[in-house]
């Protein structure tokens, strides 16, 4: 199979970790017989610099004509950097959201995963995250509250404001049905979080998710209260496969999940439309703290291009060897700055993805 990914280095550390990944890219495609071909994209301060602008149109139909998008990540220091200068609709930042729209990214992927090497890191208890955990958070990116209408009046002297959280059934149905293709690649278990006890848009979220399910019936599915998930992902976050939910409970509860993983530089996301297409990127920023130093861990990215094979090509062997080779290198105690600790080996950026490279197809 010949892979075209569409590659946005971006900022800071973004071509230090990207390039790791290609590297990890360009040895499974030799291990199991596929290429990979490359369309190097501008974004971010990156096109400013060349463009002016963060995202030019020819890039947008550059990255429609791919199928997959591979990112590192976008920004500079907003402090120092002349891009912050710019008027909001000119600086980095403006790109990333012109493309997720144009794009028509309507579905957000973030994994939490705990390795079992990596669980001092964990805040929660040993006996909570014995054995790890590995779950999925799947939420709803361009509708509810963040997208409903909204308002500020002021009546007789007092300020009242008001933000709407709206739904339609094919929005929802939409996300419900990628949630069941995504768990159908996993452990087969959504739990899909509403707060139907109170709102009508959460009352036609179950209602709509539960026909969707009827087309999975090798899906077991449960609903849960946003307020019971919160609490349950720190008591017991071995119960989830995918989380299933809409746009603000998702942004609150995969911040939640992520945090209890440990580090940043872990941390791989996706975001999907209706066809196999996706954008993948590492949950953290640039961090121009570290930019140039080769230092900075390229895991999130790699992991975020193992989901791209798996949820973009279907190529789910291939994906696990990417996942498999990272526990490996974790296993051999290699780590980088931001996950380092005692007694283990630290190395850099290049030399993790160099690692990992090498554990591809071996096993
Ligand atoms: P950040 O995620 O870049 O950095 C926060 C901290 O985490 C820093 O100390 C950094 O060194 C560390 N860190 C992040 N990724 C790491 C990695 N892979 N390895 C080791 N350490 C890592 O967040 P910030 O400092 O708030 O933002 C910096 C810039 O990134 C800003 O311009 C912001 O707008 C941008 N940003 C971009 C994206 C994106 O491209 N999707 C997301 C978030 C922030």
């Amino acid at each position: 199979m010949n892979l075209k990914i569409g590659v946005i280095k971006g900022d800071g550390i973004g071509p230090e970790i990207v390039t790791e990944a290609m590297k990890v890219l360009d040895k499974t495609a030799e291990v199991y017989g596929h290429t990979c071909s490359y369309e190097q994209l501008l974004m971010g301060g990156a096109s400013i610099d060349v463009h002016g602008i963060p995202l030019t149109d020819e890039t947008i139909q550059r990255a429609k004509s791919c199928d997959a998008v591979l990112m590192g990540s976008i920004g500079g220091d907003a402090k120092t950097s002349p891009w912050y200068k710019l008027e909001p609709s000119k600086r980095p930042e403006a790109g990333l959201l012109k493309i997720r729209k144009e794009l028509n990214l309507f579905a957000n992927l973030r994994p939490a995963v705990l390795y079992e090497e990596l669980k001092g890191a964990c805040p929660l208890k040993e006996e909570i995250t014995e054995g790890g955990f590995d779950m999925m958070i799947m939420r709803e990116l361009t509708g509810g509250l963040y997208f409903g209408e909204r308002k500020t009046v002021e009546e007789n002297g007092v300020l009242t404001a008001m933000d709407s959280l709206c739904y339609n059934e094919n929005e929802i149905r939409r996300i419900a049905k990628r949630g069941f293709d995504i768990a159908m690649k996993r452990r087969k278990k959504v739990t899909s979080v509403d707060k139907a006890n109170v709102l009508d848009s959460s009352r036609l979220w179950r209602k709509v998710v539960e026909q969707a399910a009827e087309e999975y019936p090798e899906v077991t599915l449960e609903h849960m209260l946003v307020d019971n998930c919160a609490m349950q992902l720190v008591k017991d976050p071995k119960q989830f496969d995918v989380i299933l939910t809409e746009n603000m409970f998702g942004d609150i509860l995969s911040d939640e999940a992520s945090m209890v993983t440990g580090s940043i530089g872990m941390l791989a996301s996706a975001s999907l439309n209706e066809t196999k297409f996706g954008l993948y990127e590492p949950s953290g920023g640039s961090a121009p703290d570290i930019a140039g130093k080769g230092i900075a861990n390229p895991i999130a990215t790699i992991l975020s291009a193992a989901m791209m094979l798996r949820f973009s090509f279907d190529l789910d062997k291939e994906a696990e060897a990417i996942e498999e080779a990272v526990s490996r290198v974790l296993k051999e105690g290699c780590r980088t700055i931001d996950i380092m600790s005692e007694g283990k080996t630290q190395i850099g950026t290049a030399q993790m993805g160099d690692l990992i490279t090498g554990y591809i197809g071996k096993h």
